[in-house]
C-alpha cells in the first residue's frame, strides 16, 4: 500500500477530534485493508510497528531524528532545532523542510507501507558498532523518498507520538464496523465485547482483525498463548466485608493483598519460562531466581500462572513494601546483586492456562483448587497466596486483621464461581483496605525548580485518563526529598523525566506521559483551573508506579465517584 493513503488518514483523523467520527474514518480504512494481504499497516495506524504485546522499540531519541532529518534534507542540525525551537514539534519541523527541499529535487519513488514498516523494524535489530550510522541510514532512506507530509508522520511514528488520537477504544469499535454490519443495538454491543476479549487474550490488533474478518466463530477462537503476555484482571473496591460479600457471594476465596507487583508467569511447551508485568514488559531476566523457583516448585508442562511479588528483608524475615523492590522491575544490570539485597518472594493467586488448555472460562474455585496441586508451597519463593474460604464476616475480619499485622495491604475477596476475564475491571474479586485518598496519575508537564533545587524538576502536572485522553487534575510539588537517601527523590524524578521531555518553554517542560505515580490527597474539590474540571487538595507524590502504564491510571469517573462520596 503506498504510505500516502495511510497519511491521508492520519490527516483525516487528526482533524477530526470526535471519537465517532474518529470510528468512521479508521473503519472505512480497514475495511479497504481487508483486501490487502499484509495487514501489519495495523499497527502503524496506533504509530507502533509491532503488536502490543511485543516490547521491542525503535529508540530514537529526538538528537537522532534530527541527525537523520540532517542527512536526509542537507540542512545542518542546529538549523533544524532551530526550526524546532520555533515550530515544537519535529514532525512539522520535518514536513516543513522536505516542503522546501522538494521544490529543488522531486524524489523519484513511491514510499510503502511495506517499505516504512521494513525499515522501522529493522531498528530495534540493532546493535553494538556502528548503530546509530545504520539507524541515521535507515531513516534517511525513508525521508529521502518522502513527500512532505509523510515526513512529518515518519518522523512522528519514530518518537512515539503520531498525535491522531487512536485508542484502543476506537480501534476496537472501528473494527466491529468494518467486519460486522449489525444494526442491532444488543448484538452489537455482544460483539463490541467479544472482538475485546479476543484483544485482552492476544494483545494484538492485527491477529483480531484477522479473525474477524473470518468472522464471529473465528473470533471467538482467540486463544491465550503461554510465553505471549496477557493483561491481567483487576478488581473493584469495597469499604466493608459486609460490602465484599454483598457484591462477590457467600461464601468466597478470601486472600491476602500484598503490597508488591504483579507478575505473569509463563511457561511455554517447550518448557521456557517468561516473567512479565502487568504493562506487559518481559522481566524474565530481572528475575533470575523466579524462574528457579517455578522450575522446581510448580509442576506442569505449561502453564500461565497470575501472582504479585512482594520484596522482603532476608534477615528480618518481614514483608517489605512495594517502594523497596521497584528498581528491580528496571534495573537490567547488577541482577545478581539485586537478588541478594532485595529478595522477593511469589505469592500465586490463580492460574489462566494449563498443559494446553485456557482456564479462563473455569469456575475459580477449580483454578485455585489446582494451584493447590500443582505448587510446592515454599516460604521466601513461592508459594501460593494466603487464603481462607469463608461465609462468615467474623472469620473473614479476623483473618483481614491478621493480613495487615503481617505489614500487607488488606484482603482480596472473590467470587468462587467466576471465570477469568483478562483485561477487565470486573466485580468477580474485591479488594479491601484502610482507608486512603489516592489515585495513580500520569505526569504530563513539570517546572524546573530554582534556588537550591535548581537543576531538578520539582513541581509536576498531574493527570487522570477520560476514554483515551488525558485530563490534567493539578500540580503536585510535595512528597519527594532532597536527599536520595531519604526516599523517593526530586533528582530520581528528574532523571525519569529528562528522557521523556517533548518541548521546553523556560522553566516549563512538556513530557510524554509515560510516568505513573500514586498521588495521595486530603479531598477533591471542583475547579476551572484544570480540565479534569476537578483539583486535589494537599496532593503529594508517594511512590512511582514503573509496573502501571497510562492506561492504567485512574480514570475521570473514578474521580467524580470519590468526588461524590466525599
Ligand atoms: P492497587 O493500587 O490497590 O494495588 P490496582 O489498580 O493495581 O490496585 P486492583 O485490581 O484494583 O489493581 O487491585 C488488585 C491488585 O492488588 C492487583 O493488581 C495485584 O497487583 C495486587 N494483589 C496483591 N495481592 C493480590 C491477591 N491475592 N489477589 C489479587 N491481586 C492481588
Amino acid at each position: 500500500m503506498q504510505y500516502s493513503r495511510l497519511c491521508e488518514v492520519y490527516e483525516e483523523l487528526e482533524k477530526n477530534p470526535s471519537r465517532l467520527k474518529k470510528t468512521e474514518i479508521l473503519s472505512n480504512f480497514l475495511k479497504k485493508l481487508k483486501k490487502e494481504k499484509n495487514k501489519e499497516v495495523i499497527y502503524l495506524l496506533q504509530g507502533k510497528i509491532f503488536p502490543d504485546y511485543d516490547e521491542r522499540e525503535m529508540g530514537i531519541s529526538n538528537q537522532l531524528a534530527i541527525k537523520a532529518l540532517s542527512r536526509a534534507t542537507g540542512l545542518s542540525p542546529s538549523e533544524i532545532e532551530n526550526l524546532w525551537k520555533k515550530l515544537g514539534d519535529l514532525g512539522l519541523v520535518a514536513e516543513e523542510i522536505v516542503r522546501k527541499k522538494k521544490q529543488v529535487t522531486l524524489s523519484a519513488k513511491e514510499l510503502t507501507t511495506e517499505k516504512v514498516l521494513e525499515n522501522l523494524q529493522k531498528l530495534p535489530t540493532l546493535e553494538g558498532k556502528g548503530t546509530i550510522e545504520k539507524k541515521i541510514s535507515l531513516i534517511a532512506e525513508l525521508l529521502t523518498s518522502s513527500k512532505p507530509k509523510e515526513a512529518k508522520y515518519i518522523i512522528r511514528t519514530l518518537l512515539g507520538d503520531l498525535r491522531v488520537g487512536t485508542g484502543a477504544g476506537t480501534m476496537r469499535d472501528a473494527i466491529v464496523q468494518a467486519c460486522f454490519d449489525k444494526k442491532d443495538k444488543e448484538k452489537k454491543k455482544e460483539i463490541i465485547d467479544l472482538v475485546q476479549e479476543s484483544y485482552d487474550k492476544a494483545t494484538d490488533w492485527k491477529l483480531v482483525f484477522e479473525q474477524a474478518c473470518k468472522g464471529l466463530k473465528q473470533l471467538e477462537k482467540t486463544e491465550l498463548e503461554p510465553g505471549k503476555p496477557v493483561k491481567v484482571m483487576l478488581f473493584l473496591k469495597e469499604k466493608t466485608i459486609e460490602d465484599g460479600f454483598d457484591r462477590v457471594g457467600k461464601p468466597c476465596l478470601l486472600d491476602w493483598k500484598y503490597d508488591g507487583f504483579r507478575m505473569m508467569i509463563n511457561k511455554d511447551e517447550k518448557g521456557n519460562i517468561k516473567i512479565f508485568t502487568r504493562r506487559l514488559d518481559d522481566v524474565t531476566k530481572q528475575f533470575p531466581e523466579v524462574k528457579e523457583y517455578v522450575k522446581k516448585y510448580v509442576k506442569g508442562k505449561s502453564f500461565i500462572l497470575d501472582c504479585e511479588a512482594v520484596g522482603y528483608d532476608s534477615e528480618k524475615k518481614i514483608y517489605l513494601s512495594f517502594q523497596n523492590i521497584s528498581q528491580r522491575i528496571k534495573r537490567k544490570y547488577d541482577i545478581e546483586k539485586l537478588k541478594k539485597e532485595l529478595p522477593v518472594e511469589v505469592n500465586v493467586f490463580d492460574i489462566l492456562y494449563y498443559n494446553g488448555k485456557s482456564l479462563i472460562k473455569t469456575p475459580f474455585k477449580e483454578r485455585r483448587k489446582l494451584l493447590e496441586k500443582i505448587i510446592k508451597n515454599q516460604k521466601w519463593k513461592i508459594k501460593t497466596s494466603e487464603s481462607l474460604i469463608t461465609d462468615d464476616v467474623k472469620e473473614a475480619e479476623k483473618f483481614y486483621k491478621k493480613a495487615l499485622e503481617e505489614g500487607e495491604e488488606g484482603i482480596m475477596m472473590k467470587n468462587l464461581e467466576a471465570p477469568y476475564k483478562p483485561g477487565a475491571r470486573v466485580g468477580y474479586g474485591i479488594k479491601i483496605k484502610p482507608e486512603e485518598n489516592e489515585f495513580d496519575l500520569v505526569i504530563i508537564e513539570a517546572e524546573y525548580g530554582t534556588g537550591k533545587r535548581a537543576g531538578w524538576l520539582t513541581s509536576y502536572t498531574v493527570a487522570c485518563q477520560d476514554k483515551g485522553k488525558l485530563l490534567e487534575i493539578g500540580k503536585v510539588s510535595t512528597g519527594l526529598k532532597e536527599k536520595e537517601s531519604e526516599g523517593l527523590s526530586f533528582k530520581e524524578l528528574t532523571k525519569r523525566l529528562k528522557p521523556l521531555i517533548a518541548k521546553e518553554t523556560g522553566r516549563r517542560v512538556e513530557v510524554k506521559p509515560e510516568l505513573v505515580v500514586t498521588v495521595v490527597y486530603q479531598n477533591i474539590q471542583k475547579s476551572p483551573t484544570y480540565s479534569s474540571g476537578f483539583a486535589l487538595r494537599f496532593p503529594r507524590i508517594t511512590r512511582l508506579r514503573p509496573d502501571r502504564s497510562v492506561s492504567d491510571i485512574t480514570t475521570l469517573n473514578e474521580i467524580k465517584k470519590e468526588y461524590k462520596k466525599s
